[in-house]
């Protein structure tokens, strides 16, 4: 993604209704900010935040919290909000890295990561958010049978994601390298990414991982 820093995006931020401020006040009640005691899903890294937005228009009985970390960025998801009739979705201007800082053990159910940044230098390798490091903290925050659902098209990344994520001691449930064509296409919701990555003809690969072997299929 271009970045571009944009003069007064982040006051525009702390004056939004749609971003949540300070949200290590609401640790561990975010039910509170929803009004309602609904699941929560989370989106790290959301962008423009076209994948969470469409989630929350279709699953009005599932609280949403979009994640990404620059004010620049989610400005474009705050003007897309703007048109939006929804009541059970927030974003969140933070770093992954604060995750466990904002979310008390077991608050989310599940976890997206969407075309993460693949970050190919090895002495970069604890910046992918599928890194050993960073399922730890998910692992933290997540309910036991809380899955992480990753998706991109960069074949090294998801090589090693699929390593990583078994080191770390998950269970990888289910995995396709063309989801388009999978049975895990099934409600699929295109991101931004994948929108224009698929249209160059990039086959797009997904996973499912949870701590619980609830079911396993693959494939690989
Ligand atoms: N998920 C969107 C999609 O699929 O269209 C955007 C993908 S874009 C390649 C990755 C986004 O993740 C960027 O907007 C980036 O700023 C954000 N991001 C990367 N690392 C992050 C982190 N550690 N914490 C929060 N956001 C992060």
């Amino acid at each position: 993604m271009r970045l571009r820093h944009i003069p007064g995006s982040e006051e525009t931020i702390a004056a939004s209704p749609y971003v949540v401020r300070q949200p290590w006040e609401y640790r561990g009640r975010f039910g509170e900010l929803f009004g309602n005691d609904n699941r929560i899903e989370i989106e790290v890294g959301m962008g423009k935040g076209k994948f969470i937005m469409e989630l929350a228009a279709s699953n009005p009985q599932v609280n949403y919290l979009g994640i990404e970390r620059y004010p620049s960025v989610l400005l474009r998801a705050i003007s897309k909000r703007q048109e939006l009739e929804l009541s059970n979705i927030y974003f969140l201007c933070i770093d992954a890295k604060a995750l466990e800082e904002i979310f008390a053990p077991g608050e989310v159910t599940r976890i997206y990561l969407n075309f993460s940044d693949p970050w190919p230098k090895e002495r970069h390798a604890k910046r992918r958010l599928t890194s050993p490091e960073f399922m730890k903290v998910y692992g933290q925050i997540l309910k036991k049978d809380g899955t992480v659902e990753f998706k991109t098209d960069n074949q090294e990344l998801f090589t090693y994601s699929l390593e990583s994520i078994s080191k770390a001691g998950w269970q990888i449930l289910c995995s396709t390298r063309d989801l388009h064509n999978s049975a895990m296409a099934e409600g699929n919701v295109m991101t931004e990414y994948e929108t224009k990555f698929s249209s160059r003809g990039n086959p797009i690969c997904k996973l499912i991982a949870g701590r619980e072997p609830a079911y396993t299929i693959s494939e690989e």
